[in-house]
C-alpha cells in the first residue's frame, strides 16, 4: 500500500468534502455525537496494537491465502464515497453511485463479452452465487445443480438454502470436473444447471468450459461460471503476452451467467462481488415493489434488480475510480499485474519441479500453487506432518517469515501423480500459495529458497 500516495490525495477529498457541506446552511454537530480527542488518540493507539495481530498481507512474503490489500485508488473513491455514505439499493440513496455502479458493472461484462446483460454489485461472491443459482432454480424449477467437488464450499450450502438439489461431481487428475461423470449424471437425472468453476478456491484450477457447454447444450442445462477468483484472468489470456490457456476464457461469454469477485483479483476493499447475467430479461425474477425507496426516478434502481437491499455506494465509488485509473485491460492496468502473478507462479512451479525436497501436486492454471514436502519415507500421513512442520517453521522464523497456507486434498489425487505414496489417509495436507501480488515475482525465488530450506529441516528432523 502506498500511504505516501494516500497521504497526498485525501486531504483533497476532504477539502471536497468539506466544500460540498458548505453549499448547504450551516449547523452544529450535536453535543451527543461529540466525542474527546484525548480519548480518540488512545482508543486509535490500541486499534493500532490489535491490528498488528494481522499477518502482512501486503508484503511479497506473504503468499498464503487470498488476501491483499485494496489498491491505493480504490481506498480514495471508497474514502470520498463513505464520507457520505451513499446507498445503491436505491437511485434516491445513492444516486451518483448507484449510476458509477451501473456503469462499472457495464464495463466488467464487456470485458466477458456481454452485451446486454443484466450485471450488478454485490457484497461478495457468495450472494453473486446465491442471486445466480437463485435465478436457475426460477428457469428450471425442481432440476439438480451439478458442481464440481472442488467448487467453493458455499454452493452446497446455496442450494440447501434454495431447496435444489445439489449433485457433487467428482475431479480429474488435475483438480478439474470430470466430464465423464458429468455426463453420466445429466445422463441419468435432470440438471438444470451446471456450475464451471473458473479458478476453484483451493488449487485455481479452472473446469473444463469449452466441453461443458456442450454437454449442457445437449441436454438443455444452464451454464454457470463461477469465476469469482479467476474471472478476471481472461485479460491475462490475452494481449501480447498471454499467460494462461485461453480455452476456458474464451468460452465465458457463452455461459448463461458468471460472477467475479472484484474484492479479489480487481484490487478491491471487501464487500465488492458482482454478478452478470447474459440474458437481461431475467430481471423480471426480481421484480418486487418497495414502499419505502423507489421515489425520486423512474429509472432503474439497482434495488430491483439485486436480492440484498442496503449495499454501500463506496464499494461502486471505489471500482469506478479504480477502473479509470488501472484499466481492466489485457496490456495495460490490470492484465499486466495479472500476468506477473501468473508468471510468479509459473516460475515457482518450474523450481519446484527442479527441487529434491519439494513435490508439485498440480500443474498450476493462473496464480495458486500447491506442493509438498518430500519424505524419505512416502506415507500420506507423513507428507501431512511435514507439510504442517513447514507450514509452522516458514511463519515462526523471527528473521524473516514467509506465510504459506495449507490445503486438505484427498490422497488419491497425490497418489495419481506420486504412485509411490501410500495412502494411509484419506485426506492429505499439502502447501498451497497464492501469488496474488505483482511482486510476488521478483520474490518467488527467495520464497522458494526459504521453503526449501524448512522442508530439508523438517525431513532430517523426522
Ligand atoms: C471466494 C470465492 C467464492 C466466495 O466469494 P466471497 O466473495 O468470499 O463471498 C465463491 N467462489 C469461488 C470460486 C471463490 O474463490
Amino acid at each position: 500500500m502506498d500511504t505516501r500516495f494516500l497521504g497526498e490525495f485525501l486531504p483533497h477529498i476532504l477539502r471536497g468534502h468539506e466544500e460540498w457541506m458548505s453549499a448547504y446552511p450551516p449547523f452544529e454537530t450535536d453535543a451527543t455525537l461529540a466525542i474527546a480527542p484525548e480519548r480518540v488518540a488512545s482508543v486509535l493507539n490500541e486499534l493500532r496494537e490489535r491490528l498488528r495481530e494481522n499477518y502482512p498481507f501486503f508484503h511479497p512474503f506473504y503468499a498464503g491465502q487470498m488476501l491483499k490489500p485494496p489498491h491505493p485508488a480504490a481506498v480514495l473513491g471508497y474514502f470520498a464515497a463513505m464520507l457520505i455514505n451513499p446507498n445503491n439499493h436505491a437511485l434516491d440513496g445513492g444516486p451518483a453511485t448507484g449510476r458509477m455502479e451501473k456503469e462499472a458493472a457495464a464495463e466488467l461484462a464487456s470485458i466477458f463479452g456481454y452485451s446486454s446483460a443484466l450485471a450488478h454489485l454485490t457484497g461478495g461472491g457468495t450472494v453473486a452465487n446465491l442471486e445466480a443459482l437463485w435465478v436457475a432454480r426460477n428457469l428450471h424449477p425442481g432440476a439438480a445443480v451439478a458442481y464440481s467437488e472442488h467448487a467453493h464450499y458455499t454452493h452446497p450450502r446455496m442450494c440447501e438454502l434454495l431447496g435444489i438439489r445439489g449433485i457433487p461431481i467428482p475431479s480429474d487428475g488435475q483438480g478439474r470436473m470430470d466430464l465423464t461423470i458429468l455426463e453420466r449424471a445429466l445422463r441419468s437425472e435432470e440438471v438444470g444447471t451446471i456450475v464451471a468453476t473458473v479458478g476453484t478456491t483451493g488449487l485455481g484450477a479452472c473446469d473444463p468450459l469449452p466441453e461443458i457447454l456442450a454437454l449442457a447444450k445437449r441436454h438443455d442445462a444452464r451454464v454457470h461460471a463461477d469465476a469469482a477468483y479467476g474471472g478476471f484472468f481472461r485479460l491475462a489470456s490475452r494481449g501480447d503476452d498471454p499467460v494462461v490457456d485461453p480455452a476456458v476464457f474464451d468460452a465465458l461469454p457463452a455461459c448463461d451467467s458468471i460472477v467475479v469477485d472484484p474484492h479479489k483479483h480487481g484490487l478491491q476493499p471487501y464487500g465488492c462481488g458482482c454478478v452478470m447475467f447474459r440474458d437481461a430479461s431475467v430481471g423480471r425474477f426480481y421484480k418486487h415493489d418497495s414502499p419505502y425507496t423507489y421515489f425520486t426516478s423512474r429509472e432503474l434502481h439497482l434495488g430491483e434488480i439485486s436480492l440484498e437491499c442496503s449495499r454501500a455506494g463506496a464499494s461502486a465509488a471505489a471500482l469506478w475510480v479504480t477502473m479509470r485509473l488501472i484499466p481492466f485491460a489485457a496490456d495495460e492496468g490490470l492484465g499486466p499485474i495479472l500476468k506477473r502473478c501468473r508468471r510468479a507462479a509459473l516460475r515457482w512451479a518450474a523450481l519446484i519441479r527442479g527441487s529434491e525436497s519439494l513435490c508439485l501436486l498440480v500443474e498450476p492454471e493462473l496464480d495458486i500453487i500447491a506442493f509438498f514436502p518430500t519424505p524419505g519415507v512416502p506415507l500420506a500421513s507423513e507428507v501431512s506432518r511435514l507439510s504442517d512442520g513447514v507450514f509452522r517453521s516458514c511463519m515462526s522464523d523471527p528473521r524473516k517469515p514467509v506465510f504459506l497456507s495449507v490445503l486438505r486434498v484427498r490422497t488419491s489425487l497425490l497418489c495419481r501423480h506420486y504412485p509411490w505414496v501410500t495412502a494411509d489417509t484419506e485426506w492429505t495436507t499439502v502447501l498451497r500459495s497464492v501469488l496474488m501480488k505483482p511482486e510476488h515475482e521478483d520474490h518467488v525465488d527467495a520464497l522458494h529458497a526459504r521453503v526449501e530450506e524448512a522442508a530439508r529441516e523438517v525431513s532430517r528432523n523426522r
